[in-house]
């Protein structure tokens, strides 16, 4: 039986090599890997604006089976689903190695660290997948990574009920995090230019959604009765003018620059300086997998909006050539589907 794997060799190139055949040890697990998600930084990756070391697996985000699992492996079993955790503690720092993995100080990222999980089969340490509880379906376990990024966001942001939360862009991780702020009973305030995610927005439940535009100012002050956002969130990815959240953001806030996909612009620091904003990004969920599970299984997010292509077949390299194209508008979940 041939057993794939997606390498990425070079920039815009990727070649499907057969995966070796594997020992499991005593603290691992062997996870047959079912499904997928296509990310921007995955196409960012694959088109060289996100460095990597090659060769490299793609794939940050994934679900599986486990197959097959040493002696010391507790909580799973063969048969369990678990998600595969996209970033793991490095065991090399001082809080690794005295037995405190979750304050690691440098935690390794899927694909650029270590080999992400678009092959057939992954074998790690069975504390660095999560279990998946059967109210969770894959399309929403898939959703781990963005929902443990919201958290990490608000768990610094540490607002009050009720708090206004600019968010600077709505493609997929807006989408996400908007949801996840109206789960907390903050108040999302959405800012896009694309018509179609600021639509998206309203059908979930975000209703202030707004365009860049020349009534960004007179909109946000009347969604805020004046008195501005308590917090802004730039997600990395949208290509949006970066001024957009120091306009309208009130004074002593935080700007945070949020997502997985780092994408290089740059901050004019005046508006910035004139309201003593602190600023600060955030582009892990490292330490709030199982949070983000939990949150998951009580609801915290609706996939119904989204677009969803879940492929069986699919050419790869045009998928995330496509996905780097539109990296600022993408919201359509495409998961593929893995079949031995
Ligand atoms: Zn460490």
């Amino acid at each position: 039986m041939r057993m794939d794997n997606w390498v990425l060799v070079g920039q815009s190139k990727l070649e499907k090599h057969e995966q070796e055949r594997f020992t499991v040890g005593a603290t691992q697990v062997k996870v047959r890997v079912t499904h997928v998600m296509l990310t921007n930084y995955d196409a960012l990756c694959y088109t060289g604006d996100r460095k990597v070391n090659y060769p490299v697996t793609i794939g940050r985000v994934a679900v599986g089976v486990v197959t097959e699992l040493g002696d010391h492996c507790f909580g799973l079993e063969v048969g369990s689903r678990v998600y595969l955790n996209a970033v793991r503690p490095c065991g090399g720092c001082y809080a690794c190695k005295s037995g405190n993995r979750a304050d690691c100080t440098s935690p390794l990222v899927a694909v650029k660290d270590f080999d992400g999980f678009l092959r057939d089969f992954v074998v790690c340490e069975y504390t660095d997948v999560t279990l998946l509880p059967d109210v969770v379906d894959d399309m929403h376990a898939l959703c781990i990574e963005w929902v443990a990024l919201a958290e990490n966001i608000f768990d610094r942001l540490n607002l009050s009920m009720g708090s206004r939360v600019a968010i600077i862009g709505g493609s997929f991780f807006g989408s996400i995090f908007a949801q996840v702020a109206l789960y907390h009973k903050f108040v999302p305030i959405v800012i896009d230019n694309y018509q179609q995610n600021i639509d998206r927005m309203k059908r979930s439940g975000v209703f202030f959604a707004f365009a860049a535009d020349e009534n960004l100012l007179d909109n946000i002050n009347k969604a805020t009765s004046g008195s501005l956002c308590d917090a802004a969130v730039y997600t990395s990815d949208c290509k949006l003018p970066a001024a957009v959240p120091a306009r309208v953001l009130a004074r002593n806030k935080d700007l945070v620059l949020g997502g997985v996909s780092p994408v290089n612009f740059s901050l004019d620091s005046s508006p910035l300086f004139e309201k003593n904003l602190r600023i600060y990004s955030v582009s892990d969920g490292f330490g709030y997998t199982e949070t983000a599970v939990n949150m998951i299984m009580h609801g915290a997010i609706d996939l119904t909006n989204f677009e969803k292509d879940v492929l069986k077949e699919f050419d790869l390299g045009q998928l995330l050539t496509e996905r780097a194209a539109n990296i600022s508008r993408n919201s359509k979940m495409t998961v593929l589907k893995l079949i031995l």
